[in-house]
């Protein structure tokens, strides 16, 4: 019976440190090529490599609800080089750039702009979805304006009808002054502009 007992936790022992060593990528399996890429495109500083699948990441992130890739795993899948994996993906346009995952990360991953850099090859590519399109909404309206004005991003981003819907939610901002009901303006366009030019 003990013996038994014992050979079983053995084996469950060996299972786990199995699955741990599968986790974790060797060197000679990552795919320094494409790591590199991801650095220079705006990870600079993200020690792609060190990732040691612990799922710190993946634990704190505080939209992992809505993507069908954990950062954990977007990290490996961004090691094996697996493009086509890490570009399907819609964890690339459901993250929110809190960086808990890059600040919590103990091995200096920075998971968050891992994902930035990934989503500005993707967009560079030609990806296109209702973040993508929703994102260069948003970009022309600032450049127009200066400043965002809701209503008009909602217009044009769903329409008439995302237009009515929010409807009742935008009543009740205006109301405690969570959103100007009119158009602002901002102090000094000219410097906007000036600034708007330098970042393009
Ligand atoms: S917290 Fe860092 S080391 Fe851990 S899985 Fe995430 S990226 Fe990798
Ligand atoms: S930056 Fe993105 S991936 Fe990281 S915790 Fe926030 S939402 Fe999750």
């Amino acid at each position: 019976m003990t013996t038994n007992t014992t050979k079983t936790t053995k084996s469950k022992r060996k299972f786990v440190f199995g699955l741990k060593s599968d986790r974790q990528l060797d060197g000679d399996k990552m795919n320094p090529d494409f790591m590199q890429k991801v650095v220079e495109e705006g990870g600079k500083g993200a020690a792609i490599a060190a990732c040691m699948q612990c799922g710190t990441c993946s634990g704190g992130c505080t939209n992992i609800d809505r993507m069908d890739m954990s950062p954990r795993t977007l990290i490996l899948m961004v090691q094996r080089g697996e493009w086509e994996k890490v570009l399907q993906s819609n964890t690339l346009w459901m993250c929110s750039s809190c960086y808990i995952c890059t600040t919590r990360c103990p091995r200096g991953v920075r998971p968050s702009d891992v994902i930035e850099a990934v989503k500005a090859i993707a967009i560079r590519q030609g990806i296109e979805n209702h973040s993508t399109r929703f994102n260069q909404i948003f970009v022309n309206l600032v450049e127009k304006r200066g400043i965002l004005f809701e209503p008009e991003l909602m217009q044009r981003y769903g329409g008439l009808k995302a237009m009515i819907d929010q409807a009742p939610l935008g009543i009740q901002l205006a109301l405690k002054g969570k959103m100007s009901p009119l158009p602002d303006k901002i102090k000094d366009p000219k410097t906007f502009k000036q600034a708007l030019e330098k970042a393009k």
